[in-house]
C-alpha cells in the first residue's frame, strides 16, 4: 500500500536538521519523517552538500564569484522529486526504526500508554533535549485546544486527524509555531498515533483545558 505525503517540514526545518541545529526532540520528529519521505531526504542531502560547500569556502577565503555561482546553482537545483512522490505508507501498528531504539518495542500495542484525558494517551520519550512524546488519540476523539510556547512538530505515524490546517495522514508532518491554536480530531475509523516534539510547553485554552493541563505534565 502506498500513500502520498501532502504535508512536509519547511525547507528551513530540513536544512536545520541537516546542519544538526535542531533540538533533539525536534530532530527526532524530522528524522522519522525522513524515513518515510524521499522528497525531504533529497532536500536534507542537498542541505548537507551545501553546508559542506560553504564550510570549504570559509576555510579558504571569501567566496569567489565562480564559487558563489556554484553555491547559488546548488540552491536553485530542483530537488530530485519535487512532485510529491509515492512512498510506502507508515506501516500500521509498527514503529519507525528510530523510535524502536528509543522505546524497545516494535508494536504500538506493546507500549505502556498512559491515559491523560478521556480518549487521549501518551508516552514520554527520553531524548535529552526538548519534550518528545507519542500521542494516541482514540478514533473520533479530540485533543484539547492548545497552542505552544515554542515550536511543535508532529509526525502522523498511524491513522489520521483533521484540524484547522487540514487533513493529516500517516507520514504527514505538521510544523506549528506558537501563534497557532489547534485541536486535532482523530479520524472516526481508527486511533491516530502521532510523534510530537516540542521546544516549549503546550498552552491549553479554556477553563477545562487549564484544569487538565497538569495531567499532561508539561
Ligand atoms: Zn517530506
Amino acid at each position: 500500500m502506498t500513500t502520498a505525503i501532502e504535508h512536509h517540514p519547511s525547507d528551513e526545518t530540513v536544512f536545520s536538521y541537516a546542519a544538526g541545529a535542531l533540538p533533539a526532540a525536534l530532530a527526532l520528529v524530522v528524522g522519522c519523517h525522513l524515513q518515510y519521505c524521499r522528497r525531504c531526504r533529497a532536500l536534507a542531502t542537498k542541505g548537507e552538500e551545501l553546508g559542506g560547500s560553504l564550510l570549504a569556502g570559509l576555510e579558504a577565503k571569501p567566496l569567489s564569484a565562480g564559487r558563489r555561482e556554484s553555491v547559488m546553482a546548488m540552491l536553485d537545483r530542483p530537488v530530485a522529486a519535487t512532485a510529491t512522490p509515492e512512498v510506502p505508507a507508515a506501516n500500521p501498528g509498527q514503529l519507525p526504526s528510530l523510535l524502536r531504539k528509543l522505546v524497545g518495542h516494535d508494536s504500538y500495542d506493546a507500549l505502556a500508554w498512559k491515559s491523560i484525558v478521556p480518549g487521549v494517551k501518551r508516552i514520554d520519550l527520553q531524548c535529552g533535549e526538548g519534550e518528545a512524546m507519542l500521542l494516541r488519540i482514540g478514533a473520533g476523539k479530540k485533543m484539547p485546544v492548545h497552542s505552544h510556547g515554542g515550536q511543535e512538530m508532529t509526525l502522523i505515524l498511524s491513522g489520521g486527524y483533521r484540524d484547522l490546517i487540514g487533513q493529516f495522514n500517516a507520514g504527514d508532518f505538521a510544523d506549528l509555531d506558537g501563534s497557532i491554536a489547534h485541536q486535532p480530531v482523530a479520524d472516526a475509523d481508527e486511533d491516530c498515533i502521532c510523534l510530537a516534539g516540542l521546544d516549549g510547553p503546550l498552552k491549553f485554552k479554556g477553563l477545562i483545558a487549564r484544569v487538565l493541563q497538569p495531567f499532561f505534565g508539561i
